[in-house]
C-alpha cells in the first residue's frame, strides 16, 4: 500500500521562493487514492510552489501513461497523458476551495495535494480513447460484428406497428361511437 503523506505539502513551513517537489505515480499510488477513472499509470509529477509572503502559487506537470479501458472493446490500454495546471492557495480560518484557489487553515497549514494530482490527470485523458487500430481484443470486435449484423437483419422485416398508433386508433374508435 503506497503511503500518500509525501503528498501532504507543508506549506508552513516553506521559505519564500521557489520550492521544487517530484512524484512519480505508479499502480501503488493510484490504487491508494481509489479514484474511479483510472487505476494504475506510471506518471511523473513536477510541483513548483513559489511563496510570497501572503500566496503560494502551485504549477504541477504531469507526464506519463495510464491505463484505462478502451471505449471500442473494453480492454485497458495505455493512454499517454501530459497536463499543465495551476493552484493558488492562501491561508484562512477554515479549509475552502473557491475554482483554483484553496483556502488552508491557518492553523493546520498542510495541504495534500494527492486527490488534486488525481484529478488534473483523469481531467487531461481525452473523452475518446480506442486501441490503435487492429489491436482491440478480437473475440470482442467478433461478437460486436455478430451483434450489430444480427441487429441489422432485423430492420429488414417486416415492421410491426408502433403500439402507440395502435393505442391512438382505439380511442378514435372510441370517439366515434
Ligand atoms: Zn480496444
Amino acid at each position: 500500500m503506497c503511503s500518500l503523506e509525501s503528498f501532504k505539502i507543508d506549506l508552513k513551513g516553506l521559505k519564500e521562493g521557489e520550492t521544487i517537489f517530484k512524484y512519480d505515480l505508479d499502480n501503488a499510488y493510484f490504487e491508494a487514492v481509489d479514484g474511479p477513472e483510472v487505476r494504475s499509470g506510471a506518471v511523473e509529477v513536477e510541483l513548483r510552489v513559489q511563496r510570497t509572503s501572503e500566496y503560494f502559487e502551485l504549477n504541477f506537470h504531469s507526464e506519463g501513461t495510464v491505463n484505462v479501458p478502451c471505449d471500442i472493446c473494453l480492454d485497458d490500454m495505455e493512454q499517454p497523458v501530459s497536463s499543465d495546471n495551476r493552484l493558488t492557495v492562501k491561508f484562512g480560518e477554515e479549509y475552502s476551495e473557491d475554482d483554483d484557489l484553496i483556502t488552508v487553515e491557518r492553523d493546520e497549514g498542510r495541504l495534500d495535494v494527492s486527490w488534486f494530482i488525481y484529478e488534473f490527470i483523469a481531467l487531461s485523458i481525452p473523452i475518446k480513447h480506442v486501441h490503435a487500430p487492429g489491436k482491440c481484443n478480437p473475440a470482442m470486435i467478433k461478437a460486436l460484428e455478430e451483434h450489430s449484423a444480427a441487429r441489422s437483419s432485423d430492420g429488414d422485416e417486416e415492421k410491426p406497428v408502433d403500439p402507440r398508433w395502435s393505442e391512438l386508433e382505439k380511442l378514435k374508435t372510441i370517439i366515434k361511437d
